[in-house]
């Protein structure tokens, strides 16, 4: 199964998509974590996304689409994927249509992940992410068990630059402007399915399931 997740910063989709991926044996592909990995190694491609990355900015078109057909193109992708936080813009939906034609796998499903912006506002302001490993927590809904440290491999917990409130506000900007027309253009290609997530993770994860299920019969 290949799915897209889409919706605002703050909407739980990498979340939902992690717990999606270990319930179905599908690889969660973040494209934000990729570039946060590759800006820790001090790569070349991880130097020119830095400054984006840091003020919320969307990385250049070329730079994001290479490393995204790269991620596309390697083997262990056989049972599928979820995609998170790729496509973000009309010409990466675009250029995604045609790499799919290409490798001859197309998409299944269109995963839209809906919450209340004032649930956004309070998740982004309450989240921490492990500086070692990239897991999220969630201070008010999925506390770490021990403050500060990560459950899954012990390393530090910090608020990440782009969840400071000034870029948040900033990110919530670019999603209005070029990723939330996305949601129409999936509609029309017939492959939107829509998920609340304002409860909790859990709850989405077992509403989501059943819509899978409809949507493959
Ligand atoms: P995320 O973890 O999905 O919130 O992404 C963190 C940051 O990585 C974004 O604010 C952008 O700077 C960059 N980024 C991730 N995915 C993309 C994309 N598809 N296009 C452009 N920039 C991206």
């Amino acid at each position: 199964m290949r799915l897209i997740f889409l919706g605002a910063p703050g909407a739980g989709k990498g979340t939902l998509a992690e717990l999606l991926a270990d319930h179905a044996d599908l690889v969660h592909i973040s494209t934000g974590a990729i570039l946060r990995e590759e800006i820790k190694a001090g790569s070349d491609l991880g130097k020119e996304a830095n400054d984006y990355v840091k003020q919320g900015k969307l990385v250049p078109e070329s730079l994001i689409n290479s490393m995204l057909e790269n991620r596309l193109e390697q083997g262990d992708l056989s049972n599928g994927y979820i995609l998170d936080g790729y496509p973000r813009t009309l010409a990466q939906a675009k250029f995604l249509d045609q790499l799919l034609a290409r490798l001859d796998t197309p998409l299944d499903h269109v995963v839209l992940v809906d919450v209340d912006q004032e649930v956004i506002i309070k998740r982004l302001s309450s989240r921490v992410t492990c500086s070692q490993c990239g897991a999220i927590f969630n201070l008010l809904q999925q506390a770490p068990q021990k403050e500060g440290i990560c459950n899954k491999c012990g390393g530090t917990l910090i608020v990440r630059e782009d969840d400071k409130e000034e870029v948040v506000r900033h990110r919530l900007e670019v999603y209005e402007e070029n990723t939330k027309p996305l949601i129409q253009y999936y509609q029309d290609g017939g492959l939107l399915l829509k998920v609340d997530n304002s409860a909790s993770p859990a709850i989405a994860l077992e509403i989501l399931l059943d819509q899978l299920e409809k949507g493959s019969e």
